[in-house]
């Protein structure tokens, strides 16, 4: 039976790893095949399939997109998209953009009690049109002897109720289900029940399903017994596969390689759907 992971970020997003050592560690877990889904960004889908056809593991390409609906973020992963297609690419440039500026901003704010923290200190960590995110302001502040981990970083400073909290423009979740979806990826709602505000609201869910929504993450971490019952519930009432992926992030988060799973026959339906 196949193994397959279906959400895992390298250090081309907020991960800590090459896409190429990704690879290396998905084989290790024991997994057959391992989405690579960075946030915003396809820069390392070329390393990771290279290093996949070296050991020996099927990588499925893919992204985890950004969106905005009613000032919260909503996470979007898609599945062998076409990663030339113009607007879609259009899309993930102004997402980066507007993460950059968000970042500044955010560093700025930061560097009045936090006197380590600068847009200028975090560019030595910096590659070109990298997607910035609060996870490098993270790891800024546990460079700088501030707090211990990222995880403490999320709890208090990063949050989005404190006052250096900026959010990033991204297009709705509806808009970017019909642009991945005329790439011909096949989007997923990622982790829609975690989070501090809880839960993608039934309106959005149902703009998303019209504009060919395939999926649902289930099985991911941040998702209790409660959530995952509810989320099968959702996915009957609205005719949705669900999905299971880690969420790997290196040494970023705890989160393992291959602790949650995506059925082989959803991986086959997912293929179908790209027209593999
Ligand atoms: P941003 O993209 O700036 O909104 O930051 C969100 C990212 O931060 C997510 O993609 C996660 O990778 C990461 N993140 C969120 N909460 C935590 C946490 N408690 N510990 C470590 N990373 C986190
Ligand atoms: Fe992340
Ligand atoms: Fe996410
Ligand atoms: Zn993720």
């Amino acid at each position: 039976m196949t193994k397959f992971d279906a959400h895992a970020h390298s250090n081309r997003s907020d991960g800590t790893d090459d896409p190429a050592a990704v690879i290396v560690q998905a084989k290790k877990a024991g997994l057959d095949a391992v989405a690579l889904t960075d946030h915003d960004t396809f820069s390392g889908l070329e390393e990771a399939a290279a290093a996949a056809a070296q050991v020996g593991i099927e990588l499925v390409p893919g992204a985890e997109l950004s969106t905005r609906v009613r000032g919260r973020s909503l996470h979007l992963l898609v599945y062998y998209p076409d990663v030339t297609n113009p607007e879609l690419l259009e899309l993930l440039l102004r997402i980066r953009e507007s993460r950059t500026e968000r970042i500044k901003e955010m560093a700025a704010r930061m560097s009045a009690d936090f006197p380590g923290i600068s847009w200028e200190a975090l560019q030595q960590s910096a590659t070109d049109g990298k997607p910035w995110g609060r996870p490098h302001l993270a790891d800024a502040l546990v460079q700088n002897g501030y707090i211990n981990d990222r995880g403490e970083a999320f709890q208090r400073i990063l949050h989005p109720t404190s006052p250096y909290y900026v959010l990033q423009w991204s297009p709705s979740p509806e808009e970017m289900v019909e642009a991945a979806r005329r790439s011909g990826g096949v989007p997923v709602i990622a982790h829609p029940l975690s989070g501090w505000r809880g839960q993608v609201d039934r309106s959005t869910l149902t703009k998303m399903v019209d504009a060919g929504l395939f999926g649902l993450e289930r099985d991911h971490r941040e998702h209790d017994g409660k959530a995952r019952a509810m989320i099968d519930e959702l996915a009957a009432e609205f005719g949705l596969q669900v999905t299971g992926g880690s969420d790997f992030h290196g040494t970023g988060k705890p989160n393992r390689l291959a602790e949650n799973l995506t059925s082989p026959l959803v991986l086959d339906l997912i293929k179908e759907q790209a027209g593999l």
